[in-house]
């Protein structure tokens, strides 16, 4: 056997001792410039790359890590990844994935019932999570036009182009939610797109709006996942839903790619999307071909925790958010765009000619931005349970000029 192909416990191991290894003082990356005609080896390419990938990288489970979507990931996945790599199944074919197949219909199984769902496949993100039911909405309802709100993520508008649907962009109210007073009357050839956890603002879309239209799909990208947890009642009506999308690499704490497509009836929205026959034992579900064995990681996270660890954990973060909000408040320079429902936070200084210079006083990664109705404001995202507020307050505070 070639021997790379083959457990090197060494190799292995020093590619786990060089991820405590700090790199913060790494130079800037110096890969040669053409294919290399003679290898380096595996050891040697590895401790070339470490500087590089392990130090270039914005590490998101830093004390002041507070900007973005994406978690840090826990251990267990790293693990379940590495299990992944080696073997390398193929979920498209049931004979060189039979346990990992099972493992997807389980972990679906686990969670579509949160969301009223009975059933789904998972997905490398959101993105193909909206593609896939919009697509089975077209294919099952008959729709021909996809109404969102403004504040909805660029997915729906990319998906609609995709499927050449029309697009209708539907203004929002002062806090970020789809204005419901402006939705058409007729909706008989509609798929409605309610947002879970709007990308800019954490905004919640009335759900009361749910069923209503021919189809209706919650993007709940970011904040599905509150319903394992006491928040579960801010996305009430998710159940009257045709279909929802939820990203694990997301408030799931799940490596990337890695998400989930459900529907309320699987059966007929999979036999929608699926193409079959030729060299392929079952058929295709859904927008990709081969794909890994994403699951595994999410079941191994989900076994490891239990609904209380995860529950937990989106409930702390979502105590730090009301932790920046409460400060944010009670700070008359300050000023916040709305009520955060969802662990976002939007504000900025209340005097423009401070905005930039805040910005660039907070540490990178601790505050993203992002442009509403013209204006730009910070955002922060509450995705790093390990996430420091109290130096947070106090960067910011250090950032704003001395009261007089
Ligand atoms: C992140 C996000 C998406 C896209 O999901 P990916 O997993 O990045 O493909 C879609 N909708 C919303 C609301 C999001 O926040």
């Amino acid at each position: 056997m070639d021997k790379e192909f083959a457990v090197d416990s060494d190799g292995l191991h020093q590619a786990v001792n060089l991820m405590s290894r700090d790199f913060s003082n790494a130079d800037g990356l110096a890969l040669p410039i053409e294919l290399p005609q003679i290898g380096m080896g595996s050891t040697a390419a590895l401790n070339s790359l470490a500087p590089n990938i392990l130090g270039g990288a914005a590490l998101l489970g830093e004390a002041t890590s507070f900007a973005h979507m994406d978690p840090p990931t826990p251990w267990i996945t790293w693990a379940v990844s590495l299990w992944n790599a080696s073997l390398n199944q193929n979920l498209l074919h049931p004979a060189t994935a039979p346990v990992a197949r099972q493992m997807e219909q389980r972990v679906v199984a686990w969670l579509a019932p949160f969301f009223g769902m009975n059933g789904g496949h998972m997905t490398p993100g959101s993105t193909v999570a909206n593609l896939t039911a919009l697509w089975s909405a077209r294919e099952r309802a008959g729709i021909t036009q996809v109404i969102a709100s403004e504040g909805a993520h660029l997915s729906i508008a990319k998906a609609a182009h995709i499927l050449g649907l029309k697009y209708l962009s539907l203004p929002m109210d002062a806090n970020g939610s789809m204005d419901a007073a402006q939705l058409p009357t007729d909706l008989s050839k509609a798929a409605l797109v309610l947002t879970a956890g709007a990308t800019s603002t954490g905004a919640i879309d009335p759900f009361e709006l749910a069923g209503r239209a021919a189809w209706t799909h919650v993007d709940a990208a970011w904040a599905g996942p509150l319903r394992l947890s006491k928040y579960a009642h801010l996305l009430a009506g998710v159940e009257l839903a045709d279909s929802v999308a939820v990203s694990a690499h997301k408030w799931l704490f799940q490596p990337k790619e890695s998400a989930l497509v459900l529907f309320k009836d699987t059966e007929k929205a999979h036999a929608a999307v699926s193409f079959g026959g030729a060299y392929l034992a079952a058929p295709n579900v859904g927008v990709l071909g081969s794909h890994g064995a994403t699951a595994t990681t999410l079941l191994a996270t989900l076994l490891a925790w239990g609904l209380q660890g995860v529950a937990q954990r989106i409930e702390h973060c979502m105590d730090l958010s009301h932790r920046l909000r409460d400060f944010l408040a009670t700070d008359e320079r300050l000023e916040i765009y709305a009520e955060p429902q969802t662990g976002i936070v939007v504000w900025r200084p209340r005097d423009e000619n401070l905005v930039e210079h805040v910005l660039q006083q907070l540490p990178v990664g601790s505050t993203s931005t992002t442009a509403i109705a013209g204006g730009k404001w910070f955002r922060n995202v509450a995705a790093n349970p390990s996430a420091d507020i109290d130096l947070l307050i106090a960067n910011i505070c250090g950032a704003l000029p001395k009261r007089v």
